[in-house]
């Protein structure tokens, strides 16, 4: 009980935050969207976010977030999920079945299997291309120098809508030259949405133009991960 209240108290916080950054940037607080990232978090958790009002929400694997949500959706509805984890191809079809929104398209073969599941499932998502601009070799996501390419081939091979890029800046450097070749790379490829900025950056994100903030720790506090519910 105590922990739901300290979570909606800084969820009001975080939006709070989120408007004096719009405010800075001349920008509308109505053009950034909140995802609360609820990943190893259990319902508990979950449903004091939801009654106060959030409704949107990221989780980062697909076993974890089928568990947690159809309850959750049943009880508040309205909610849109998003996937903020890499996706493997087998699946895709449970993702494209759970999720509004998927942040992290990043390879041809998950392309062309999102393609077929939403086409199959008759669904409309929201997609991002993942860009690695940090091109940390352990992290996902497709590399700057190739994106446009890639992106182009999203929507020339595979007919995807992508609509946004997304960006998870490398740890220990300062994240605003990551924001900015985000921005500049979406732009060119007359991308409208950018999915940047974490509990430490957001600020920073929304000055280059973040569509989509993706919050977790500075909502819900730390994660756990020894305490993450069983797949
Ligand atoms: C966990 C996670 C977040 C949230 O990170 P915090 O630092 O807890 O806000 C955002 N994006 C992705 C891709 C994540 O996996």
């Amino acid at each position: 009980m105590a922990e739901g209240q300290g979570a909606v108290e800084r969820l009001a916080a975080v939006r709070a935050e989120i408007e004096k950054a719009c405010r800075e940037a001349g920008r509308d607080p109505a053009s950034v969207t909140l995802v609360a990232v609820s990943k190893t978090f259990g319902a508990d958790a979950i449903q004091p976010v939801l009654a106060a009002g959030q409704r949107v929400f990221g989780e980062n694997r697909v076993q974890e977030a089928k568990a947690k949500w159809p309850a959750l959706r049943e009880e508040f509805p309205g909610v849109e999920l998003h996937l903020v984890g890499p996706l493997q191809s087998n699946k895709a079809k449970e993702a494209v079945a759970l999720f509004d929104v998927i942040h992290t398209v990043d390879r041809p073969k998950i392309a062309e299997v999102l393609a077929a599941e939403i086409a199959k499932q008759g669904r409309r998502l929201r997609l991002f291309v993942e860009v690695n601009t940090g091109a940390e070799p352990q992290k996902a996501g497709v590399l700057p120098e190739n994106a446009d390419a890639f992106i182009a081939e999203c929507r020339e091979k595979y007919g995807l809508a992508i609509e946004g890029l997304m960006c998870i800046p490398p740890l220990d450097e300062a994240p605003a030259p990551h924001f900015a070749l985000a921005a500049k790379i979406a732009g060119r490829s007359g991308l409208a949405l950018l999915s940047m900025g974490m509990s430490a950056d957001f600020a920073s994100a929304i000055a280059f133009g973040a569509t989509h903030v993706r919050v977790g720790t500075a909502i819900f506090g730390e994660r756990h991960y020894d305490q993450r519910m069983s797949m």
